[in-house]
């Protein structure tokens, strides 16, 4: 048995891939899959999907994954082909292309295939990352149009910058920029991500891309999954591997970065950064040992973090299960903690840490 472990719940995904489904019913779902499945392991998280209409994946090996792995649906790359000759993979793969820049276009033009590829033209509408400027979108989309390389129906999307905050007004101002350059196009539309899809209904199009959400985790600001109806799918726990007692004024742990104004107890635990835990979590980031919260303190370390027990030596003993984040843990509130966001923690999973899938 390892000590730091990630317990998968494959029901909550299943629940969470129900609730967006039932958020924008007239949509269909292109589950995002990059990152590992946001560290929760690709080709399971893919297998127990089945409702959804697509899988999105970053990177053109994490498709091949996904084929590997047994995966036949439909699979987009999100930032498209990275080399012409990639092209013949994405065919013999049936992997779906995003286009968002002029050397994809040139390089599907010039290529020598033998079917057409499935095409979605990316947008910027204000995101200003990837996407082809509001101004060339015609030019872009005449040229794909006649291409023999490219299949007859072409997808239009774009992403959305500050959707997690539903009282910035540039959402609304990506959507009509949007609206505006496909109006009287019947191609079919994608903008929203997770956000999009909670706090921006009128954005949901004939396809939504969820990624966090499906995870059970909120997109949007200062908000856990739990207020929208999501469920948290990963569990990461480890165990007290000693209880250790500290005198006032002891400096506990690297660079001694802390003290107890008074004697105390420790409990030890068996997670670190080198299991995917920030380091940067400040003192007092909760732990939950039988459904009670505890802080810790002093540096978090490689593989230990020091908890301070104060005197609860009789509710805590070595062996004891520790929470990190998940059900009783808000893996959005650890996030605001170490001053990063859920996303990062989730995809920063080692592979030291035993992986369970459980429904
Ligand atoms: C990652 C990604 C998504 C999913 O975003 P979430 O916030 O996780 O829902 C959607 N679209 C694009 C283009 C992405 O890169």
């Amino acid at each position: 048995m390892r000590l730091a472990s990630a317990e998968i719940n494959l029901t909550a995904l299943k629940e969470n891939l129900k609730l967006t489904q039932q958020l924008a019913p007239n949509s269909k779902v292109m589950a995002v899959l990059k990152a590992n499945a946001y560290g929760h392991g690709l080709v399971k998280i893919a297998q127990h999907l089945q409702d959804a209409d697509a899988f999105a994946v970053a990177r053109v090996d994490e498709a091949l994954a996904l084929r590997t792995g047994g995966i036949t649906k439909p699979i987009v790359l999100l930032e498209g082909f990275f080399d012409p000759s990639d092209l013949p993979i994405l065919l013999a793969n049936n992997l779906q292309t995003i286009v968002h820049d002029i050397s994809q276009l040139e390089a599907i033009e010039q290529a020598n295939l033998d079917a057409p590829l499935t095409v979605w033209l990316k947008i910027d509408t204000g995101m200003h990352r990837l996407g082809v400027e509001p101004e060339e979108f015609e030019h872009f989309y005449s040229r794909l149009k006649r291409s023999k390389n490219v299949a007859e129906q072409i997808h239009l999307m774009t992403h959305f910058a500050c959707a997690d905050d539903t009282k910035d007004s540039k959402t609304q101002e990506q959507q009509t920029l949007f609206d505006t350059l496909v109006s009287g196009n019947s191609a079919p539309l994608c903008l929203a991500n997770s956000a999009g899809i909670i706090g921006w209904p009128s954005s949901h199009g004939n396809w939504i891309r969820p990624g966090l959400m499906l995870y059970g985790v909120s997109p949007m600001l200062d908000c856990v999954g739990n207020q929208h109806g999501l469920q948290p799918v990963m569990r990461l726990t480890t165990k007290v591997i000693a209880i250790k007692r500290v005198k006032a004024h002891q400096a506990v742990g690297y660079g001694g970065r802390w003290q107890s104004e008074q004697d105390t107890y420790l409990a030890v635990i068996g997670m670190g950064y080198g299991d995917g835990y920030p380091r940067h979590a400040k003192q007092g980031t909760p732990v939950v040992i039988r459904n009670k919260r505890y802080g810790i303190v002093g540096s978090v370390s490689m593989d230990m973090i020091s908890v301070n027990i104060g005197n609860n030596l009789d509710d805590i003993a070595v062996g004891d299960e520790v929470e990190m984040w998940g059900p009783h843990l808000p893996v959005e509130e650890i996030a605001q903690c170490a001053d990063t966001i859920a996303y990062e923690l989730l995809c920063n999973v080692t592979p030291r840490v035993s992986y369970e899938y459980i429904t």
